[in-house]
């Protein structure tokens, strides 16, 4: 364990937690008009709420509220107090702007340290980095922490696939921290280059930044030998760092004494019982800069409060299987791209390389998938073809009009960014 908190007990834990929400409720009360207002029109005085459980009252934010008080807007602090900005790009409109103070970079440092050490990664560790730099946080969130920790960390950022190879193999790293679409890069591109991931130090990659599928997760791992462990952030709470695996790899620690978690019914916005799959709201109960109250990530999970067989007894979280705004509706069938995955990847013939497309023809939906086939080529097509057929209509009584097995290599890769894998031409995509 990086900190005594993270066995705390439950009742120690919620005693934090209500203290920390009365005083950021208190402090966005005070310094924030948007929530000012909008908890003077729910009736909410800040003193009113002296509970954690209490938080249920409070209004939902969504990430408008981000875009409408553009740019600092949501600031509790004043510039002076401001140490540094992050963005997050938004394919759409403004880009929505996060600010840290010192504290707040401090906190963040913390948790992302605490963080690798749930992931098994040790102050002798070496973490190479490969998430991007910028504005993003994934890349300075990974670094921080790696630093805060006391490990050595690689600052190589995307892409740069060569090195990245010259530096696992040379400097044999022990982590690296990229996306998993990038896992699955590397791992094709050591195998063009004959470097059996065998022979190198690596034990652990940190994934995450884009959804994935258990199957996906074992594909990692397999072509990478390596435990792949998922991480989950975003930027609008304070980037990578709300929440881990721990080597159990059975959820992910959300770090309560800093990030209450809460479950709703997307549709109603309330609250389910814990166990049920909802989408994750968030309250930032220590965070200066910039506070955010009940916050809707989009993001789909459940919730355990059960004690982890590695003794933490944070809260753990689901894996994230989607997003309320991924939810694609093909001829009045909801369906999750990451349950596409999971169809396509219980095929053996199947690689993990795919691409979903959505069109509109006359007023019908049309569905085409995609997919590249293994290497071994001892499958006809065809048959590929029915078992992905078989599985779609088994898990998600879902027909695609078209299957396209392709040949190893023939989708596009990602070798910096998040992977694009849904293009939806009904919305606009290209
Ligand atoms: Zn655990």
């Amino acid at each position: 364990m990086y900190d005594s908190i993270e066995t705390a007990d439950r009742a120690e834990l919620r005693d934090h937690q209500s203290e920390r929400l009365r005083s950021v409720l208190e402090r966005a009360y005070e310094s924030v008009p948007f929530y000012r207002d909008r908890l003077e029109r729910a009736g909410i005085q800040p003193g009113s709420i002296d509970d954690i459980d209490a938080i249920e009252r409070l209004p939902l934010t969504t990430s408008d509220a981000f875009r409408s008080s553009y740019p600092d807007g949501l600031f509790a602090v004043e510039w002076d107090d401001i140490q540094r900005i992050h963005a997050s790009s938004g394919t759409t409109g403004r880009p929505k702007i996060v600010g840290y103070t010192e504290d707040d970079l401090d906190r963040w440092g913390a948790v992302m340290a605490r963080s690798l050490v749930a992931a098994g990664v040790s102050a002798d560790d070496i973490v190479q980095n490969a998430y991007g730099y910028g504005l993003f946080t994934g890349g300075l969130g990974f670094h921080d922490g790696g630093e805060a920790l006391g490990a050595t960390v690689i600052p190589v950022g995307g892409g740069n696939t060569a090195r990245q190879i010259d530096f696992l193999r040379e400097l044999e790293s022990d982590a690296l921290a990229c996306t998993p679409s990038y896992c699955l890069y590397l791992a094709e591109a050591l195998n063009e280059r004959g470097v059996a991931p065998s022979s190198l130090a690596l034990s652990t990659v940190l994934i995450g930044a884009e959804p994935f599928t258990e199957p996906l997760r074992e594909a990692i791992e397999a072509r990478l030998d390596v435990t792949a462990i998922d991480v989950y952030g975003l930027s609008e709470i304070i980037g990578p760092g709300v929440s881990i695996e721990c080597s159990h790899q059975n959820g992910l620690h959300i770090w309560e004494d800093h990030f209450y978690p809460e479950i709703i019914d997307p549709e109603t916005g309330a609250v389910l019982p814990e166990g049920e799959t909802g989408e994750l709201v968030l309250t930032t109960i220590t965070k200066a800069a910039q506070p955010v109250l009940r916050y809707r990530t989009g993001d789909i999970t459940s919730l355990t409060r059960e004690r982890c067989a590695c003794g933490r007894t944070h809260a753990r979280m689901a894996p994230i299987t989607g997003r309320t705004d991924d939810l694609l509706i093909i001829r009045g069938v909801n369906v999750y791209p990451s349950q596409i995955e999971d169809a396509l990847l219980a095929v053996n013939a199947v690689a993990p390389h795919y691409r979903i497309d959505c069109h509109r023809d006359d007023q019908l939906d049309r569905l085409t998938i995609t997919v590249e086939r293994t290497s071994d080529q001892s499958e006809p097509v065809a048959s590929i073809e029915a078992d992905i057929r078989t599985e779609l209509s088994r898990a998600l009584e879902l027909t695609p009009d078209e299957i396209d097995v392709v040949a190893p290599g023939t989708i596009e890769r990602t070798e910096t960014g998040k992977v694009q894998r849904v293009f939806d031409h009904r919305n606009g995509d290209p």
